[in-house]
């Protein structure tokens, strides 16, 4: 029986009423499991599938929510659905107790249609056109972030009770992470206090400060400094003699690779520079973290060249469907499942051969990995990429005829057999 946790996000909605597949328990570790049940999948047919398709670990959804309660303690996720807004793990992650960072109406509705109250909703997109702003108003969306005098003049127009979050541009960002945010979002260190004033003279609520440090952080020293920037906010608000700010947000940027490093780093920086304000209130907005590892694709092998030692495979998912990542740099290892009708000797046994690997559709960058070595494929053998959750389904689209959005995503859970004796940490 699973932990009632994870009993939690099998019910909830988007994952409910579905068949959630059960990831093999002799696995050495997360990849393994899932690569057995793709190998499984393929070879027995059972569920029967003949294409490209994606996998959803829900187990891995949970194992990170208690992480990220442990490293962050009080601080509450709200899931940025811009990453991946797949239905099942907007369910898992609403069921654990989730809240959300929505950045369109159509975000928003993705999440209330789960059964999510307006109040668990960010709308943190600092630049929003005014319909869009209407409907946050509509749907009672209440807390959005801002970083322009002309956005303040459009929330006063349409949403003039909104709590509003000043949006900073972190300082010394740029090399931090893979993204910088920073080139197009945040008010610079001058802007604050004129920012302030004009939304004080308009009679608008600033809540607090939000900030985001670029995607996929790798120097996480970057919090520090950006906490720090938080607090002269918070200082200069207090020196205009308006009401205390309330919230700092201190947005996305985590990998699940780094995250012990990056609270270890915004721990202490929140004892530093925020230790005298225990009254604030303290979210983030986590994209990359919940949805990257939790997914893997499974691509089907229909097309093959050799010419000479180099072997050149199609395969049925690519740089358009979830494979569009490796246009960001991001290179997945192709993990080879050999189909059922394929010996070894057929594949030509331990010998690795330097492997190019293109997606299906006619464009020449639709190319996955070049030079990669890999055994001898066949056409109907598969190839396993893990953590493609992040910003792939997501950007894919249905270029030249393949059909990215009609792609099956399976669920699944693996929870090693000690985990299930050991209460998961989190309350909803
Ligand atoms: N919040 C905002 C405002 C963002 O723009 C993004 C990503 O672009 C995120 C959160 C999520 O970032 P990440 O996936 O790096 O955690």
């Amino acid at each position: 029986e699973a932990p009632a946790a994870m009993r939690a996000v099998l019910e909830a909605p988007g994952v409910k009423g579905q068949e959630v597949l059960r990831l093999p328990c002799d696995a050495a570790n997360v990849k393994d499991a899932v690569t057995g049940l793709v190998r499984r999948i393929i070879t027995t047919g059972d569920p029967p599938v003949t294409s490209a398709f994606n996998m959803l670990d829900l187990g891995k959804v949970a194992e990170l929510f208690a992480a990220w309660r442990r490293g962050l303690k009080g601080v509450p996720p709200y899931y940025a659905v811009k990453c991946n807004s797949n239905p099942a793990l907007l369910g898992a992650l609403a069921a654990l107790g989730s809240r959300f960072d929505c950045a369109s109406p159509a975000e928003m509705d993705a999440v209330l249609a789960l059964g999510v109250t307006a109040d668990r909703i960010i709308y943190a997109n600092p630049c929003k056109p005014e319909s869009h702003i209407a409907y946050a108003a509509s749907v009672g969306v209440g807390v959005a972030t801002f970083d322009s005098v002309e956005e303040l003049r459009k929330m006063k127009r349409f949403h003039p009770g909104c709590k509003l979050l000043l949006r900073l541009k972190v300082p010394n960002a740029g090399d931090a992470a893979r993204w910088d945010l920073g080139l197009k979002y945040g008010a610079l260190e001058e802007e604050v206090a004129p920012l302030l004033r004009a939304a004080q003279s308009a009679g608008l609520a600033v809540w607090g400060v939000a900030f985001h440090v670029g995607s996929e952080v790798s120097r996480v020293g970057v919090y520090d400094a950006a906490v720090q920037a938080a607090r002269t906010a918070f200082d200069a608000a207090a020196a205009l003699g308006m009401p205390p700010m309330h919230v700092l947000d201190i947005g996305g940027g985590f990998a699940a690779a780094s995250f012990e490093d990056a609270c270890a780093v915004i721990n202490a920086a929140l004892a530093r520079h925020f230790g005298d304000m225990p009254d604030v209130e303290v979210i983030g907005e986590p994209g990359r973290y919940f949805a990257e590892t939790p997914f893997a694709l499974a691509a089907r092998v229909f097309g093959k060249r050799a010419r000479g030692e180099v072997r050149e495979y199609w395969i049925d998912d690519g740089f358009y469907g979830t494979l569009c990542c490796v246009q960001h740099g991001y290179v997945p290892r192709p993990v080879p499942v050999a189909a059922a009708c394929h010996s070894a000797d057929q594949r030509g046994g331990e010998t690795r051969h330097l492997s190019t690997v293109f997606g299906p559709t006619c464009d020449s960058l639709d190319l996955v990995v070049q030079g990669y070595p890999l055994p001898e494929l066949g056409i109907g053998d598969w190839l396993v990429f893990h953590d493609v959750g992040a910003y792939t389904t997501e950007l894919s689209c249905n270029f030249n005829g393949f059909s990215a959005s009609e792609m099956k995503t399976y669920l699944a859970y693996w929870i090693r057999d000690t985990d299930l004796n050991k209460p998961l940490l989190w309350q909803h």
